[in-house]
């Protein structure tokens, strides 16, 4: 949609140069050195060479650089270096400038980052998963030399995300599917909740609109009721906090959008049972380091003596700061209404590194050697992975990824030096952790005396001792029980040089056998010993002979050898001969740039809901356009489609329902706790007061616990929804959900 009317020339050049003073001003007003006379250049570069140039919006072109420009120095703090990079970024990617022409222009440095940006432009992703690992490759490896390049990066897609309602549909579910998959938790993982928290906002936006407007409406309309109560809970501390004469800022949070439909799908809850909405944030001036540790310890006995406090939920995070440099003292306490509050106490820096993450860094770089450290460590894992490379595409993402998602556990060598681990990681996590060869050789572990397996779970805290055995080796279920990206990424190389030690004993056994029996192993021979076996490629041929699965006996030799060699040497000069006979005929082609209305009543024949999440009108689709041109519709949220999204966006096409008044089969599995009646109240709540056709009911007790599976006759997902809120009401009812 185009609904930009240019305004006359002059007062377009007026806006553009507005908007450059504005970050000029951010810029001055920030204690970075005044390097103005070089950003006077790069913009005014930068406005030249994308003169005439069009945003899909219709807004010239510049206002783009200038925005992300705005962003670099504004949210990210960063200097001059940045801000020039920034408006630079996409003039060699788009106009007829060369990087010879920035660096002759502006030096070395800025032109080496927006080297770096260009050759990780167009997405991350592109048609071809491999080639979407090697972008990601370069984004990683690009991160290394000069975390910079990064960081202008994440500006450029958080103003690409800002304006992404003058893209077509299936660009935003592109866009806003990477932005899930990789920027947001980039941007965690450099500690930049900000933008990491409107990065998942605006992709929730775009991915299940109504939903967000849904919460946002909730949220504003409780927005007076809140500050009320905060104002309540916080009253007594401000008065303590001024008697011991801090000076602080207090301020009350609100969780984003996205956050509370997490939470709202993974616990099944409707918007008003999420508890922790609320959030304040005591943020305390502080000029001696030496006493930031127990000034905030200070303030939260100032919470303490108040209110009751959440045992559970005490998080430390200054002894322990979070790999990407996080500190803070987190609580949870009991406000008034009875609603838990949560508080986090920071001090300026530590809030200052909060929100900037790694950029913060430059601003502090003396005092933070530690959190560096930290952050060096995580750099040099991305390294090794790097070294180690995937040949699977798909494997190396998910490897990453991994390692980009997970929140970290800390656990102990036997020496007491402290290892970070993602959450979830075992034993054997800790033994590749500490060294390839300890986890390669790792049988066991022990923690506080006691033996367990190589699959056990740490927490955090553990003493862990590796135990290990010159005869153990790596096995592939290894695979399925490690967390960490270091551990997988050794494995599945370690997995690989033996199936490589494999093939060529396979290979030779392979020759011996030819010689022996005076075969000449031509390329025709060894294709139809091939076709014999149904294999594909000469690897798994002599991989299978290696491992005694097939045995190729002198008899066979000569029977496969006699065969009649016309039909194979056709299959040689056309291969897609035969399969063309047999393949499906294909559906007539989609114009992926429209948007489809699936009519639930007349079925469309090229149009199949996906068996991995089985959508129904009412939930949000999307298609993904198969070869033959059949459509499959997933749900967005679905892990599946999550994947697709990502590493087949060009096939992407964007699918609404239209309206029908067919019914669906839905699933829905219960728990409760039993008690006499129950199960006629749940069928007379379904059947009566709703007058919905249940089709099959599966109950299994144990104890007092009950687990029952329904299947029921609906319109639409909505209706689902209404069945849950009907069933979670009935006493001893405790989760009702749809599972397909
Ligand atoms: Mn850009």
């Amino acid at each position: 949609m185009n609904t930009y009317t240019p305004p006359s020339p002059a007062e377009e050049d007026r806006i553009i140069e507005e908007a450059y003073q504005d970050v000029l001003r951010a810029y001055i007003a920030s204690n970075h050195r005044k390097k103005v006379e070089i950003i006077e250049r790069a913009f005014r570069f930068a406005k030249e060479a994308h003169r005439g140039v069009r945003r899909r919006s219709g807004e010239p072109y510049i206002l783009h650089p200038i925005a992300v420009a705005k962003i670099v120095i504004s949210e990210l703090g960063l200097g001059s270096t940045s801000i020039c990079a920034a408006f630079l970024h996409d003039v060699v990617e788009d106009t007829e400038f060369t990087l010879d022409d920035i660096r002759n222009a502006f030096g070395p440095k800025i032109a080496e980052i927006v080297d770096g940006l260009t050759k990780i432009s167009g997405g991350i992703f592109g048609d071809r998963s491999s080639m979407q690992a090697e972008n990601f490759k370069k984004l990683l490896l690009s991160m290394s030399n000069d975390i910079r390049v990064v960081l202008i990066k994440i500006a450029d897609r958080l103003h690409n995300m800002r304006t992404l309602g003058s893209m077509r549909p299936e660009k935003q579910f592109k866009i806003a599917g990477e932005t899930l998959y990789i920027y947001a938790p980039l941007a965690h993982r450099l500690g930049l909740f900000k933008i990491k928290l409107e990065l998942e906002d605006l992709a929730f936006r775009y991915e299940h609109p109504q939903k967000y407007a849904e919460i946002m409406e909730k949220l504003s309309e409780g927005a007076d009721h809140r500050e009320e109560i905060v104002e309540k809970f916080v009253g007594p501390v401000r008065k303590k906090l001024d008697e011991a004469g801090f000076k602080y800022e207090i301020k009350a949070r609100v969780k984003s959008a996205y956050s509370i439909f997490n939470k709202m799908r993974n616990k099944n809850i409707p918007f008003e049972e999420i508890y922790d909405v609320y959030a304040v944030r005591v943020i305390f001036e502080n000029d001696d380091d030496a006493l930031e540790h127990i000034k905030c310890w200070q303030i939260y006995t100032f919470f303490s003596e108040g209110h009751r406090l959440h045992p559970d939920r005490l998080r430390d995070w200054i002894s322990t700061p979070k790999a990407n440099g996080y500190r803070a003292l987190h609580l949870t306490a009991m406000g008034p209404e009875g609603k838990w509050i949560e508080v986090q106490i920071r001090s300026r820096k530590m809030d200052e590194i909060a929100e900037l993450g790694y950029a913060a860094h430059w601003k502090y770089k003396s005092g933070v050697s530690e959190e560096e450290s930290e952050l060096d460590a995580w750099m040099n894992t991305i390294k090794d992975i790097l070294a180690h490379p995937e040949p699977n595409a798909i494997d190396f993402l998910d490897t990453i990824k991994l390692n980009l998602f997970a929140s970290e556990i800390y656990v102990f060598t036997p020496k007491g030096d402290l290892v970070t681990l993602p959450a979830g990681a075992t034993v054997l996590d800790l033994a590749f952790a500490i060294h390839t060869h300890l986890g390669i050789h790792c049988i066991a572990g022990k923690i506080n005396h006691r033996l367990v397996p190589l699959s056990h779970k740490l927490d955090s805290g553990d003493q862990v001792e590796i135990i290990t055995s010159d005869s153990q080796s790596p096995q592939p279920e290894w695979l399925e029980f490690c967390k960490s990206a270091k551990a997988q990424t050794r494995i599945r190389s370690l997995l690989r040089k033996d199936e490589r030690q494999l093939t060529a004993r396979g290979k030779t056994i392979f020759k011996e056998l030819m010689e022996s029996e005076g075969i000449e192993p031509s390329n025709e021979f060894i294709t139809k010993v091939l076709a014999n076996y149904q294999l594909k490629t000469r690897e798994e041929l002599y991989l299978m002979l290696a491992n005694d699965e097939i045995n190729l006996s002198a008899k066979e030799l000569t029977d496969i050898r006699s065969r009649r060699s016309s039909m194979w040497k056709r299959l040689l000069r056309n291969p897609f001969s035969l399969r063309k006979k047999n393949s499906p005929k294909k559906h007539p082609p989609v114009n992926r740039k429209e948007t489809y209305i699936l009519h639930p009543d007349d079925k469309q024949p090229n149009f199949i809901t996906a068996p991995c999440c089985t959508p129904i009108p009412g939930d949000d689709v999307l298609g993904f356009v198969e070869e033959d041109e059949s459509v499959v519709v997933h749900k967005v949220s679905c892990q599946e489609a999550m994947r697709l999204k990502s590493a087949y966006g060009p096939r992407l096409l964007a699918v609404e329902w239209g309206k029908g008044s067919d019914s669906f089969l839905a699933t829905i599995s219960i728990d409760g706790i039993d008690r006499l009646g129950i199960l006629e109240e749940l069928v007379a709540t379904i059947s009566q007061r709703l007058g919905i056709n249940i089709r099959s009911l599966n109950i299994e007790a144990t104890h007092e616990v009950f687990h029952c599976k329904l299947t029921a006759l609906v319109d639409n997902a909505d209706t689902v929804e209404e069945i849950c809120v009907a069933l979670l009401k009935i006493k001893g009812i405790k989760f009702a959900q749809r599972i397909s």
